[in-house]
């Protein structure tokens, strides 16, 4: 199907083209006007409800259906704003995940329609309810005999709206008769109500195909669109349609149904899901001896056999001991022995030269025999049960038209980064900050503005800056209208690289070039009116720890770049070391102020600023972002200094000014 490589023990793949098609097919029994639900509850099957929810709606999916309030806050909170309609009976204690999440709700009973409609309306919301009618199945709902008075009651709370009213077939696969009951039950019901609601429905994906999904104008969509073909029913179904277009011509009427087959023709019906593993031992058994526990399994002759890495733990049916089949290579293989909590024996005999780390198929696939409905018949299980059990241990991979999309992790009570690619990580700590400060749009702000400038992209290490001295002097120089001004930048700072670069431009917009550039350690903008070379500006020393740097001076259309290096700073690489540099250059008289900026994270920053007497007093504006926005200023003797601890940080896009 691919060529990803896969790197797991065991995993699930979902072929979202498959659910596309089978929702297509299950697409062309609908009557005019009717639209489908897809029911995405227990994580959609088995299958992952986000995933499955997002492709359903694409398909046309009008709503979606889960079991319970939590279910559908889950989808709420991975960003899904369509209808969501809780299908079993909620209790009061979820009235608040209800209502706080938007989803709509069965109602089988006017005691809770009555508590819902009180929360509703101290919440100053509506909520949308769907009233269940038991027609003959006899688990949640009220008698259809009852309805009106239910019907009734909810009609006049006012924080409800009757959206929907709806039923559920006992046995829509396997009791036609009884199934025609209930529809008809469900039809005089809904024709005595005063008011036909929104959405009307009773039909499952197994009653769609059975001819009973045309009454009402909603279907519910589950274990067909998954591609689990439950009582072959669909395949009986259009083999019945195309047995009427090629009968129409001839005087034949299609009178029973057809026979049970065993040729299957599973085109039809894709499964969605897929579970694999590897073959991670083989070894060889002779004649007599038995294999798993209690024995079950005793060899006939000598031969092969394989271990798997899963077992019932992973959600491999242990009644699948001794009857389950799993395809290797080209072959079917017979699990042997019991399943253990986390290992299956396979036969190989069969087999050509099987190795260890072949692929194999434990359920799904293209093979008949692996599919879940044929599987589970081995043990009269059911389809269901084992959709939902499977891979409970094993990471989902998403895939459309053969391209791998995502892969979803094993939903895990402790959040394990690893798990996460950068996108999602990104999320959860915009989430994890909106949570935090009980606002999405500060959350949202926090996020943007500082933290993605250094998580965006995970290559680029957060290094920051260490115990940074910046110190400017000025003095008398033999220009005129220009002081002389002398700089010693100290700091820390992890070495990532073997060289750096001191730059000086001669315009604002040259130098915001070397902003964006990783490998520049310091700027510095040369006023107009000099002519830029290595006279005016001058790095007179440049030092790692205490190795004195070699620099090399070019010109880059309006800059002066120093490349600085040295053969050793390869040996310092990922350490932690001091860097200082010198400079000095020229400063006009006439600016009345000097700017130093912060362009990197920093911790801990003493910057000072000493002037000739001539300049009286300095002001000395610091515009810190970070934990301190006040750090201290101090003035003595020609000496402004701003002054912050050395744990405080202080983010990019801060800086001193002094004015003169
Ligand atoms: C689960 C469920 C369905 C879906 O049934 P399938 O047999 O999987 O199509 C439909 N309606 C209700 C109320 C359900 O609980």
């Amino acid at each position: 199907m691919h060529k990803t490589i896969i790197n797991e023990r065991s995993w699930v793949e979902i072929d979202l083209s498959a659910l596309r098609h089978n929702l297509s097919v299950l697409k062309r029994y609908l009557v005019s006007g009717q639209q489908f639900m897809m029911i995405v509850k227990a994580d959609a099957y088995g299958h992952g409800a986000l995933e499955i929810s997002r492709t359903a709606l694409a398909e046309g999916a009008a709503y979606l259906g889960v079991a319970n309030p939590e279910e559908g806050r889950l989808l709420r909170l991975q960003g899904i704003s369509t209808p969501v309609l809780v299908l079993s009976p909620s209790l009061t204690s979820e009235i608040g995940t209800i209502i706080a999440n938007d989803l709509s709700v069965s109602v089988s009973n006017p005691d809770f329609a009555i508590a819902l409609n009180k929360a509703a309306a101290k919440a100053g919301k509506k909520v949308l309810i769907h009233l269940k009618a038991d027609t003959g199945m006899h688990r949640s709902g009220m008698d259809w005999q009852d309805f009106q008075e239910l019907w009734q009651q909810a009609a006049k709370l006012k924080n409800l709206e009757v959206e929907g009213v709806f039923s559920h077939y006992a046995a829509s696969e396997s009791d036609a008769e009884f199934s025609r009951l209930q529809q008809q039950r469900f039809n005089q019901l809904v024709d005595s109500l005063p008011q036909k609601p929104r959405f009307i429905h009773i039909a499952n994906s197994n009653a769609v195909v059975h001819g009973l999904g045309h009454c009402g104008n909603l279907v519910r969509l589950g274990i067909l669109a998954y591609g689990v073909d439950t009582e072959n029913c669909l395949i009986y179904r259009e083999r019945q349609i195309k047995a009427e277009e090629e009968d129409s011509t001839s005087s034949l009427q299609p009178s029973d149904p057809p026979a049970p087959q065993n040729s299957r023709t599973p085109e039809l019906l894709t499964p969605v899901m897929t579970f694999k593993t590897t073959l991670s031992q083989i070894k060889s058994i002779r004649k007599g001896e038995s294999v798993g526990y209690n024995r079950s399994w005793i060899a006939p002759e000598d031969g092969l056999y394989g271990i798997l890495p899963i077992g019932y733990a992973d959600g491999y049916d242990f009644l699948l001991s001794n009857c389950g089949l799993v395809r290797l290579k080209d072959q079917l293989c017979k699990v042997i022995g019991r399943i253990s909590m986390d290992m299956i024996c396979i036969d190989l005999s069969a087999l050509e030269s099987p190795k260890v780390g072949d692929v194999a198929i434990l359920l799904g696939g293209s093979d008949p025999e692996t599919r879940a409905e044929n599987l589970v018949a081995n043990f009269g299980g059911n389809p269901y049960e084992l959709l939902c059990q499977v891979g409970r241990r094993a990471k989902r991979f998403y895939f459309r038209e053969g391209h791998l999309l995502h892969s979803v992790p094993l939903s895990r009570r402790d959040f394990v980064p690893d798990d996460f690619s950068d996108s999602k990580l990104n999320q959860v700590i915009e989430a994890a900050l909106a949570q935090r400060l009980q606002s999405g749009e500060i959350g949202e702000l926090i996020y943007r503005e500082i933290l993605r400038n250094f998580f965006y992209n995970k290559d680029k290490d957060i290094h920051y800056r260490q115990a940074f001295r910046h110190e400017i002097a000025f003095s008398d120089s033999l220009k005129a209208g220009y002081y002389k001004a002398t700089t010693t930048l100290q700091y820390r700072k992890v070495l990532s690289s073997d060289y750096f670069i001191v730059a000086c431009a001669d315009s604002a917009e040259v130098l915001q070039r070397y902003f964006r550039r990783p490998d520049v350690e310091y700027r510095w903008l040369m006023d107009e009116a000099i002519e830029l070379d290595a006279n005016s500006f001058v790095v007179s020393k440049v030092m790692v720890n205490n190795l004195l740097l070699n620099t090399r001076i070019s010109h880059n259309n309006g800059c002066v770049e120093i490349n600085c290096a040295h053969p050793e700073l390869a040996r310092l690489l990922g350490k932690s070391v001091d860097i200082t540099i010198n400079t000095h250059t020229l400063y006009p008289k006439n600016s009345h102020q000097f700017s130093v900026f912060i362009s990197e994270l920093t911790r801990g920053v003493d910057i000072t600023f000493r002037y000739p007497p001539e300049l009286g007093r300095v002001d000395c504006v610091p515009v810190f972002s970070g934990q301190n926005k006040y750090p201290t200023v101090s003035h003595e003797d020609c000496c402004a200094r701003v002054f912050s601890r050395s744990e405080e940080w202080i983010f990019p896009i801060s800086g001193v000014v002094f004015a003169y």
